[in-house]
């Protein structure tokens, strides 16, 4: 199937970017929320991605005027999914909420529209049936500042047809993504599965009293060649992510460990608005 019309479900902060960008690829694309008044705020969210693709990847405002032209908005669920090729749902982070809109939406589809998900920590198979359609629907998941970060993993469920799943690639593809096609289901996809225990290790040396976070860093970086370590990485990706990663597994697994590395980020970092580069201080101060 020629993918042409793209709907995405959410204008937050991943599912404004997904509808921007893939209209910037030439894609007829449909923004949907649950309210008018998020769609205006996702007009003035394109204006303001408009000088970081000048800045990031050189684009005319020419080509970004006509990116914005391809989008409309609608806060009518069949409207939005009518013409549909593939869908992208980037609505909040909860089975539940997930669960009840799949449900909705597997009554308005036509068939021949295939469901993804941005879904960070949730597995396709968890809401899969929700769907409807489960050998039509997959996870497709997009980094934040997606024109820059352009990595796309592509992750099915068991009931994924290998064919559907082929075309979500080539249409990751043809938006500019580095595709990363994950073969069976993994939590965090390949990315986090790298990255939580890298910096977990970084945070439980400093924790424990191990080393000095600098010198936890340049033990990675001068071996390794590496520009930065895991306690730079924590203050770039924010210590209220890193907060939020050890409190939803210290729910999920029940394990003390997360207990711990959540209470101690929590009071030494997020009680005391060291919050990372963002707020001028984390592990370093800037
Ligand atoms: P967000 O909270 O910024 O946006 C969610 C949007 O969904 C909001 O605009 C909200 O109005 C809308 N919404 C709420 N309930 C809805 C419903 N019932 N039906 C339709 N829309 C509804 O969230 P986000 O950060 O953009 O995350 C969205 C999804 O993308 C999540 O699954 C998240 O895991 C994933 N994701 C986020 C990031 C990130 O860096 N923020 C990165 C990759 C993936």
């Amino acid at each position: 199937m020629k993918i042409k019309n793209v709907t995405v479900f959410g204008s937050g902060v991943l599912g404004a970017q997904i509808a921007f960008h893939a209209a910037y690829h030439g894609y007829h694309v449909t923004l949907f929320d649950i309210k008018e008044e998020l769609l205006e705020q996702a007009k003035l969210k394109f204006e303001q991605f408009k000088p970081m693709y000048q800045q990031d990847v050189n684009a005319t405002l020419t080509d970004l005027d006509a990116a914005v032209s391809r989008v409309s908005f609608t806060a009518d669920l069949a409207v939005s999914v009518k013409d549909a090729d593939l869908t992208i749902e980037a609505i909040p982070e909860s089975i539940q909420i997930k669960k009840d809109f799949y449900i909705k939406l597997s009554h308005l589809a036509p068939a021949k529209t295939i469901f993804c998900t941005n879904s960070s920590t949730l597995l396709p198979s968890q809401f899969a049936d929700e769907t409807g359609r489960p050998e039509r629907f997959l996870a497709l998941h997009f980094a934040n500042y997606l024109w820059k970060n352009n990595v796309a993993e592509i992750m099915g469920h068991s009931g994924t047809d290998p064919e559907i799943f082929g075309e979500v690639v080539q249409f990751a593809k043809t938006i500019g993504m580095v595709t990363i096609p994950i073969y069976k289901e993994q939590p965090g996809y390949v990315m986090n599965s790298l990255l939580v225990p890298w910096l977990m290790a970084g945070l439980d040396l400093y924790r424990n009293g191990v080393a000095d976070a600098e010198f936890i860093d340049k033990t990675w970086m001068k071996t390794l060649g590496a520009d930065l370590g895991p306690m730079a990485m924590a203050d770039l990706v924010g210590m209220a992510t890193a907060y939020n990663v050890t409190k939803s597994y210290a729910e999920l697994t029940g394990d003390e460990i997360w207990e711990k590395r959540r209470d101690f980020v929590k009071e030494n970092f997020i009680d005391k608005n060291k919050l990372g580069i963002a707020t001028g201080e984390g592990f370093y101060k800037y």
